[in-house]
């Protein structure tokens, strides 16, 4: 099928040493595409040569294109706008550093042909990352599957593919702090994996640290569940129950075995014990009400229209 529109949106931020190689490969690609091909690259602050290569690539090839940000946002945001710049009818995210093979994005496309509207490429072997990278990775997706209430997919990064009706679902979220995949994964619609061998990048070094992965996996935590709100709820019921058990005893201790006991001992611990139990427990009651002004201050859409059918008959031409 053509007359499709498929683009590409890479981020970058200091990639000189990759961008040559990164560009004769996604010649290639375009090449066995059978669609309409931009690509967007997404500078995010750059300080060496990668935004004057790229400026230059998109003057003099209509295939590519540039979008500049004032400074680093960060991988988040700018994917974000490339998100936002693209006009293709299905988007490919997909990182600069030859990480993502481009070619597994003609697997991408044949799935969204077939039908899926997010097609992710899950990586069965990754190379070049340290143990303690795959093992805190491993651990934060646990974890977050366990306290948010969306799939977020394991061994899944940001490349993937995003039919135009779940992107503009995405491009409606206007919260602040972006984790892009758990997004894109709550969105819905029809998601489906391709298997993917992920490289050592080809050149240059990563852009995060242990300190920019530590900021990211909090964003996604606290964006996607309000577990940690809802601790102070159960910590304080808990503690709650123990000071009310442990108070009788101390009353009994003291209407009973008067002599043996430091004078005021017991109405202090009683009160202590008592009232640090309901300031726990009122703070996670206070929790989950901030919680819910959260989730409003969100302001994200209550639901998501996947497909119409037999609404508007010019509509209906662009149904594919
Ligand atoms: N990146 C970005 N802004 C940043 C950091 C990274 O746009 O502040 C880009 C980077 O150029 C690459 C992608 O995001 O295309 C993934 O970054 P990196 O390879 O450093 O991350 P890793 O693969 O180690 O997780
Ligand atoms: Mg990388």
């Amino acid at each position: 099928m053509s007359g499709e529109t498929i683009s590409f949106v890479l981020p970058v931020y200091n990639e000189e040493a990759v961008l040559p190689l990164l560009i004769a490969r996604m010649k290639d690609l375009i090449a066995k595409l059978d669609a309409e091909v931009e690509v967007i690259f997404v500078d995010d602050g750059s300080t060496d040569s990668s935004g004057v290569f790229l400026s230059q690539l998109a003057k003099s090839d209509p295939a590519f294109r540039y979008v500049a940000l004032s400074r680093n946002f960060g991988q988040q945001a700018a994917m974000t706008a490339g998100l936002e710049a693209a006009r293709g009818d299905a988007v490919i995210l997909m990182d600069a550093d030859l990480q993502d093979p481009p070619h597994v994005a003609l697997d991408l496309v044949a799935k969204w042909r077939e039908g899926y509207e997010v097609v992710y490429a899950r990586r069965i072997k990754r190379d070049g990352e340290t143990i303690v990278k795959k093992v805190t990775s491993s651990l934060f997706y646990r974890l977050i599957g366990h306290v948010s209430s969306i799939e977020i997919p394991r061994d899944v990064g940001d490349f993937r593919l995003v039919d135009r009706a779940a992107l503009d679902a995405f491009l409606a979220m206007p919260e602040q702090n972006r984790f892009v995949r758990g997004m894109l994964a709550w969105v819905g619609f029809r998601q489906t994996a391709v298997p993917y061998h992920r490289e050592a990048r080809a050149a240059g070094k990563t852009q995060y640290n242990y300190r920019k992965l530590a900021k990211l996996a909090g964003s996604a935590l606290v964006s996607f569940s309000d577990v940690p709100l809802r601790v102070a709820l159960w910590v304080g019921a808990a503690v709650s129950v123990v000071a009310m058990m442990f108070g009788l005893y101390v009353i009994a201790l003291g209407l009973f075995w008067r002599e043996n006991m430091v004078e005021g001992w017991a109405s202090t611990m009683v009160v202590v014990s008592f009232l640090s139990g309901v300031n726990l427990l009122m703070t996670g009651v206070v929790g989950v009400y901030v919680g819910r002004i959260y989730a409003e201050a969100k302001k994200r859409p209550l639901f998501i229209v996947a497909r119409k059918v037999g609404f508007d008959r010019a509509e209906a031409t662009q149904d594919r």
